[in-house]
């Protein structure tokens, strides 16, 4: 029988997330079974499950979310919230809403005597000020700790309200691959919404899975592109709707825009309601976007016509790339981001003709094995910091290999005043053939244009000693050399 997924990522094999080296010697060492699962002696702060969980699901229509935490859990939801504001007024909505978040505000007292009673008051409270049809209720490290059953709790509230309570198991320290948040999620999801109910099919409709951090301009190119095969698509769970969520049942196939996103669910998906998915890569770059869309074509059964729809653009936006190729041929980039994000940009940059020279990814798996395989084949031998975050170590990497342009959360490597450009743009084109054209032109201005962050860096510095800069920059991670 087969085993029912935790949610928890480390609980499958083979996975690291902690670890530093050359890219060629990691992915021979991966290969022979030799890249064990090491540790850091000192981690300056890693992202935390329960905002992943807390953001894939922030944009539905009708709900309110409550975190049974105390406060500073739900700090990070700013992000969150900022791009929800952004992708409603790109969607031409005018009276901007903020998607409704209720701490417990768990403290001292709650962990001695308990934090049910703050729940409770908090689902009431939700029922009263917003009459939702969805609550999502979110644990943390407190609740998790002081074990409040919060499954036992939402049932029994259950019992007396009409909204739909539906409790969901990202305590921040079950996981230190933040996209175990996104699991979670997905697990409620089938448990409490989906419940196994078949419903007909409808042979044209997709089920595409997108997380909060995808732009509109990228949701509008990826329905263009699926909608030149003919297929209709249930965008879900970003901008959707407790109606949305209930039809994905009757879909005919899945994809996912991120890798590391529905991967686990749409596995679910086809176990239990015989939904067939394509999961490849993130469509960023020619050679990504065409992954990514002979995938679901052949899932589909709609090769043919994706060859065509693909030689098609090629013509069409290869003399755009050939005109941004000869602004940034030869330059050399360093990489950070997400997982889906980094190894896209990284293929990415081989379309403009750049040199990758350093790749931060915050696990490394059986993809990612693919992924670096395929980019050794193309950018040589590279630096790999496997790190969820750890901004010292990168700082520590940047200064040293010295890059010409930093693709990724911008803010430090600004500060070190190098060209800089964010990937993980949730407010402008980054995907598809259009969004290729648009993100390469974005970093051949930041290349001609790097006044700002020169300026920065004469006049604001980062609060690392001078000496950490000599340092090995993966001195901290425990067991990591030995194991390669
Ligand atoms: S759930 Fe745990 S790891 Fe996440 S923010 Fe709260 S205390 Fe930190």
């Amino acid at each position: 029988m087969a085993q029912t997924y935790s949610g928890v990522r480390e609980s499958k094999p083979g996975r690291v997330n902690d670890y530093g080296g050359e890219s060629i010697k990691t992915a021979e060492a991966f290969k022979k079974g030799c890249l064990k699962r090491a540790d850091r002696s000192f981690a300056q702060g890693l992202q935390c499950q329960q905002i992943n969980s807390m953001s894939a699901l922030m944009s539905l229509e009708d709900a309110v979310f409550i975190a049974h935490s105390p406060q500073g859990c739900v700090g990070c939801t700013s992000l969150a919230v900022d791009m929800y504001r952004v992708g409603q007024a790109h969607r031409g909505v005018k009276h901007i809403k903020n998607p409704h978040i209720i701490v417990t505000n768990l403290d001292q007292k709650s962990v001695i005597f308990g934090g049910e009673n703050k729940l409770r008051d908090s689902v009431n409270l939700a029922i009263e000020r917003y009459n939702p049809k969805l609550i999502f209720v979110f644990a943390s490290c407190a609740s998790g700790i002081i074990g409040d059953d919060i499954d036992a709790i939402c049932s029994d509230i259950q019992k007396e309200v009409e909204a739909l309570i539906i409790p969901i198991h990202c305590e921040g320290f079950k996981s230190k691959i933040c996209a175990s948040g996104f699991d979670a999620a997905f697990i409620s999801i089938q448990k409490y919404i989906l419940k196994d109910t078949k419903l007909p099919k409808d042979e044209n409709l997709v089920n595409l899975f997108a997380p909060v951090s995808i732009s509109y301009a990228d949701q509008v190119e990826m329905e263009r592109m699926l909608g030149l095969l003919g297929i209709k698509t249930n965008y879900i769970p970003f901008y959707s709707n407790l109606e949305k969520i209930k039809q994905i049942p009757a879909a005919a196939a899945s994809t996912s825009i991120c890798k590391v996103f529905a991967d686990e669910f749409m596995k679910t998906l086809e176990e239990k309601y015989d939904i067939p998915y394509s999961h490849t890569v993130m469509p960023i770059g020619i050679r990504n976007t065409d992954k990514w869309f002979r995938g679901i074509a052949k899932v589909m059964g709609k090769e043919k016509e994706a060859e065509e729809i693909i030689a098609r653009e090629h013509e069409r936006v290869q003399p755009l790339v050939d005109k941004i190729k000869a602004r940034l041929q030869g330059k050399r980039v360093f990489i950070c981001g997400g997982t889906g994000r980094s190894f896209a940009a990284a293929a990415l940059i081989d379309d403009f003709g750049m040199k990758l020279v350093g790749l931060e990814t915050p696990t490394y798996d059986d993809d990612a094995q693919v992924d670096i395989e395929y980019l050794n084949g193309i950018h040589g031998d590279y630096v790999v910091d496997i790190a969820n975050m750890q901004p010292f170590e990168q700082v520590n990497l940047v200064k040293k290999l010295k890059p010409d342009v930093f693709i990724g959360v911008p803010e430090w490597a600004a500060k070190l005043g190098i060209p800089t450009t964010h990937v993980l743009d949730m407010k402008r084109p980054t995907m598809g053939y259009d969004g290729l054209i648009f993100l390469g032109n974005k970093i051949a201005d930041q290349l001609s244009n790097p006044g700002f962050n020169v300026k920065l860096s004469k006049h604001v510095r980062l609060p690392y000693k001078d000496s950490w800069y000599d340092e090995d920059a993966f001195k901290y991670i425990v067991g990591g050399e030995e194991n390669v």
